[in-house]
């Protein structure tokens, strides 16, 4: 399946966690501002819901969209602390992080509630960025392909018959392998472009090769300004989610700068 390469635009995107006051939010985004031009790239922030509106308001003008870290599966209701998907595209959202493995991990969040909280996003017109990978006990065990074939199915189980047959397709899958994440240990360029490709294989069987080779797939897992340029010279690889390296918009400037200088 690799070398099914359809021109896909890369998304490059910042995920801040629980991090960021507002008027480092605001000076972050002042700082792409003054930097980033028009990428030949998709760029999204997904600041923490309380930062949604302000950093909304400070990317105005500039080829940046925003994103909530996680949606609930209900449209409105008694559910404390959650955030729907309508109040997302309301503070000014386009994406919503689907499954998350901290989301997962700290959440129990299960692969079918990823799955309906992608439905959800999609069902209100957000874009699902949904997030799959392996631990590292799973990876030892032999159990890598095994996982992220669960978690895929499950996600497209639940938005397959939402999903429009023409044009692009209106979700991205990160492929984030949880021993990757905060811990500086980057996949190798190989490793993660055979996850991606078998992801993209099992897309090609439920979606048609045509939509799968569309799906942007990005990788997450310790990107950050020097290792870029040789995870996306895999054909597979289609941008980055980061963590840690985005919270500075120096180096998220520059992880931008070091893949687009790569393709
Ligand atoms: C993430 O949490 O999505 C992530 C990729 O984090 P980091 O870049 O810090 O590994």
């Amino acid at each position: 399946m690799a070398g099914l390469r359809a021109p896909r635009r890369p998304i490059f995107a910042a995920n801040w966690k629980m991090n960021l006051l507002r008027d480092e939010a605001e000076s972050f985004c002042n700082d792409l501002r003054g930097a980033l031009g028009s990428p030949e790239a998709d760029v999204v922030i997904f600041p923490a819901a309380p930062l949604l509106d302000s950093v909304a308001r400070s990317i105005e003008g500039l080829s940046v969209m925003v994103g909530g870290q996680d949606v609930h599966h209900e449209s409105e209701g008694a559910f404390t602390g959650d955030v729907s998907a309508p109040q997302l595209l309301d503070a000014g959202c386009v994406w919503a992080l689907c499954g998350h493995s901290e989301r997962r991990r700290d959440h129990a969040e299960t692969d079918s509630l990823v799955g309906a909280k992608a439905r959800a996003a999609l069902d209100h017109g957000l874009l699902p960025m949904i997030c799959l990978g392996e631990t590292q006990s799973q990876r030892k065990a032999g159990e890598t392909m095994d996982t992220l074939s669960r978690q895929l199915h499950a996600v497209l189980d639940a938005i397959e018959s939402s999903l429009d047959e023409e044009g692009e397709p209106r979700f991205a899958l990160a492929y984030e392998p949880v021993w990757a994440i905060g811990t500086g240990a980057t996949a190798t360029p190989a490793l993660a472009q055979e996850a991606h490709d078998f992801l993209r294989t099992r897309l090609a069987e439920r979606l048609g090769t045509r939509r799968a080779s569309q799906v942007r797939i990005l990788y997450g897992g310790s990107a950050k300004p020097g290792n870029v340029a040789e995870l996306i010279a895999e054909p597979d690889i289609d941008g980055f989610l980061v963590g840690g390296a985005s919270l500075d918009s120096v180096s998220f400037r520059a992880i931008i700068h070091n893949s687009a200088a790569a393709g």
